[in-house]
């Protein structure tokens, strides 16, 4: 059986989700849901995806020459479920609709753990979202926290953890947002993203302080930890290796340009970093506090956790681990 996926926004996470579905054995893409008939619409139809619109923009579409299989209601109705990638704030009221045509619905970081009411990381809480009917796959950095703590509180134990957060001020195509010569503190301290780590972990004492700087490429992680349990850098760094969507770095690799470098080197599609990037020279361990440094590739790596989510959802695999194995060989992460 194949689950019918339909995706709602077509930008940055949108694209990358359907191509990652596309690719699955276990899933097909019935649709995809554009707001304007630009070259991301044009790309979508020549992908072979079926374009879908908001009602009264047919007319739009047609004059750029698009075809269009119907609105964002008509593709509500085809699907078993919907990965919902509009901006922040926008996907929340769609919840109306995706009752109305009675799909399940996957929304992304930027809305509120209480819309789902179930925020989802592969290794950390896949059981949690299966057969559910909402889900929100959490943000870019909330995934590259998750994935470290899950793997070293269960190997571990996680008595306190303390990270600084050096947040990409835009992404690479995106040309309204900044700084483009300024770091931005976020003043609020500590800043949102401990509390939403806890979405997913509610076990981990966390608090995140966060700053903006002027970089579109990748966040940088600093982190700081308390383990419970005396261990060596070495036993760390075995333990996180472990993890798939981990990736541990080195061999003169000195900033995130040069870990994007090795994503074009490695052909990934868009030069996408789907794993966490841990430095091993960073993994240090001294009277269980533990220090690392990881970059975490902000476009790319909520996208393997958006396909395991539908697989928990829909019910087509119970297993996490096998989920998260199948979902890799496809992507080939
Ligand atoms: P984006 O702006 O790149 O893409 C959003 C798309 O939705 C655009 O194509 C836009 O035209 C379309 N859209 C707008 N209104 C719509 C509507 N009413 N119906 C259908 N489509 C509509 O945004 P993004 O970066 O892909 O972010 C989407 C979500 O993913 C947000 O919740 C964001 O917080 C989250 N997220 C983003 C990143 C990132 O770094 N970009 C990382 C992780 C999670």
């Amino acid at each position: 059986m194949s689950v019918k996926v339909v995706v709602n926004g077509y930008g940055t996470i949108g694209k990358r989700v359907a191509d990652a579905a596309a690719l699955q054995s276990d899933m097909e893409v019935l649709g995809v849901a554009k707001t304007r008939p630009n070259f991301e619409a044009r790309m979508a139809l020549e992908k072979g995806y079926p374009l879908y619109v908001l009602a009264g923009r047919e007319p739009d579409f047609e004059a750029a020459g698009m075809e269009v299989s119907g609105t964002v209601e008509d593709m509500l109705e085809i699907g078993d479920v919907v990965v919902d990638c509009t901006p922040n704030k926008i996907a929340a009221p769609n919840k109306a609709l995706y009752d109305a045509a009675g799909i399940k619905a996957m929304w992304q970081g930027g809305e509120d753990h209480e819309l789902a009411g179930i925020s989802f990381n592969a290794h950390s809480n896949y059981d949690e979202a299966f057969g559910c009917d909402y889900a929100r796959v959490v943000s870019c950095n909330t995934t590259g926290l998750s994935r470290v703590l899950s793997t070293l509180d269960a190997e571990f134990g996680v008595e306190k953890v303390r990270a600084t957060l050096c947040r990409r001020s835009a992404d690479p195509g995106d040309i309204k947002k900044g700084p483009i010569n300024a770091i931005v503190p976020e003043l609020k301290m500590p800043s949102h993203h401990g509390p939403d780590v806890k979405t997913v972990l509610p076990g981990i004492d966390i608090d995140t302080v966060a700053i903006k700087v002027p970089t579109t490429l990748m966040h940088l992680h600093i982190v700081n930890m308390d383990l419970k349990e005396a261990c060596t850098s070495e036993d760390v760094l075995e333990a996180l290796d472990e993890n798939s969507r981990i990736r541990i770095i080195g061999e003169g690799m000195a900033s995130t340009a040069e870990v994007m470098e090795l994503a074009r080197d490695m052909n990934r599609p868009r030069s996408d970093m789907w794993e966490n990037c841990i430095w091993e020279e960073s993994v240090s361990v001294s009277d269980c506090e533990l220090y690392l440094f990881q970059a975490i590739h902000q476009e790319s790596d909520v996208i393997p956790e958006n396909i395991d989510c539908i697989r928990a959802m829909t019910e087509i695999e119970s297993d996490a681990v096998r989920s998260i194995t199948m979902t890799n060989k496809a992507m080939g992460l």
